[in-house]
């Protein structure tokens, strides 16, 4: 974990209050009505053959829960923020939802995106298969320039042998930016033999920021 991320993640877990931020409940990360008038209206977009669907733009309240979700560690949160974005949209036809993995080497203390897909899960009663893995360790893609992220290896990802064949999927990551991630992992679903029926995050960065 870099300093900054550390000193975020420090911050995250003295400053988030033991109760909903928006309206005071107590014993909840955040009340799912209270999140639900946040994501209003969500987002359908295009990023080129992956269809996206999102929660909204990456910026102010939406954002703020992104960061805590990432790098306060706060899991709990997470799932509430998946069922928010699971009640948002229709449950599509498809098999299964399959998070981003964390890269190799990560230090992070848990998979914020399958989190995220754990709610959604909930919300439109389909598995969640941990299907991809990265094929080498690299950086964390905001921490990457522009550049960097639109030249990331076609099979930077990898499917999990046997676990997505014949699968139709939902990809689920918490922060779409320039799309490469979720193209490579559509990719490494099609070499899996599955076949990915859009991507869900929570939000939208199209410029990249963490
Ligand atoms: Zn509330």
């Amino acid at each position: 974990m870099s300093i900054p991320e550390t000193l975020l993640a420090f911050a995250g877990h003295l400053l988030w209050p033991a109760a909903c931020p928006l309206c005071g409940a107590l014993g909840v990360p955040v009340c799912l009505e209270c999140l639900l008038p946040l994501l209003n209206p969500p987002l359908a977009e295009d990023l080129g053959p992956v269809k996206l669907w999102t929660g909204g733009r990456h910026e102010g309240l939406l954002r703020e829960f992104a960061l805590e979700m990432k790098y306060g560690g706060n899991r709990p949160l997470a799932l509430v923020m998946g069922r928010a974005l699971g009640r948002i949209f229709p449950p599509p036809e498809a098999d299964c939802l399959v998070p981003v993995p964390l890269h190799r080497g990560s230090t992070r203390i848990y998979n914020q995106s399958a989190a995220l897909a754990s709610g959604i899960a909930r919300e439109w009663n389909l598995p969640v298969i941990d299907g991809l893995l990265w094929r080498e360790e690299r950086s964390t893609q905001t921490a990457l320039p522009e550049e960097q992220r639109r030249n990331m290896p076609s099979d930077a990802l990898a499917p999990r042998r046997g676990r997505i064949a014949g699968k139709r999927a939902v990809l689920v990551d918490d922060v779409a930016t320039t799309g490469t991630t979720l193209r490579r992992a559509a990719s490494a679903l099609e070499r899996g033999g599955g076949r990915t029926v859009l991507a869900m995050t929570w939000t939208h960065s199209p410029k990249a920021s963490p």
